[in-house]
């Protein structure tokens, strides 16, 4: 568990840098691209821009999965394209063994299907650690999962470590069976800006 300063501050660095959309009470809901309404949406290419918070982040994040797992036991660090600066970033840390495993980004096709290139060098005995930025409903986080499945097969799920640098709330009796995807470790956590679905938003039926 990070310490609870540590995790005000970086929330307080997230927001100065436009990372973080608001809207305060009365205002109208946010729609994320999954048709779901909050109060507070995550950008993190925009965090991910300033090389300073990448560093900050990626220190953090670091130090929490050496707390939580152990590193020399993977080989493949995975996650979506938009990931790749981070990702990069992280392997900067040496004292942690992820320096030299190899990058697996997932690009996303069209039709919105994730999918690793043909020049990617996974192996079928690789352990990977999957990094995304948000943790919403966990629906990306699954689908790079599947495509992570789909190298040929190749790739043993258990064998897969999952990690998020922030992880948001849905209210319990939203979740459907089976279909949350739960991170090994999540470095930063939203629980007062909830996620609902659109027809039983917490927030619009406060306001009709
Ligand atoms: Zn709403």
């Amino acid at each position: 568990m990070l310490d609870r300063m540590v995790h005000d501050e970086l929330m307080q660095m997230l927001k100065e840098c436009g990372a973080i959309m608001l809207r305060k009470e009365g205002e109208p809901c946010i729609e994320l691209s999954s048709g779901l309404h909050t109060r507070a949406k995550y950008d993190f290419s925009r965090a991910f821009q300033y090389k300073e918070i990448r560093e900050r982040l990626a220190r953090e994040f670091v130090g929490m999965l050496g707390d939580e797992m152990d590193a020399s036991a993977i080989d493949v660090i995975a996650g979506p394209e938009s990931m790749g600066p981070f990702l990069a970033e992280m392997q900067n840390f040496s004292y942690f063994a992820l320096s030299s495993c190899r990058l697996a980004l997932a690009k996303k096709d069209k039709r919105g299907t994730f999918f690793f290139e043909k020049n990617c060098d996974l192996r079928f005995d690789d352990r990977v650690l999957f990094v995304d930025d948000v943790l919403t409903t966990g629906r990306t986080q699954r689908n790079i999962a599947l495509a992570l499945d789909g190298w040929h097969g190749r790739i043993d799920p258990p064998q897969v470590y999952g990690a998020v640098v922030l992880a948001r709330t849905i209210p319990e009796h939203f979740h459907k069976n089976g279909e949350i995807f739960v991170p090994d470790v999540s470095l930063l956590s939203d629980t007062t800006n909830l996620v609902y679905p659109s027809l039983h938003c917490g927030y619009c039926m406060r306001q009709s």
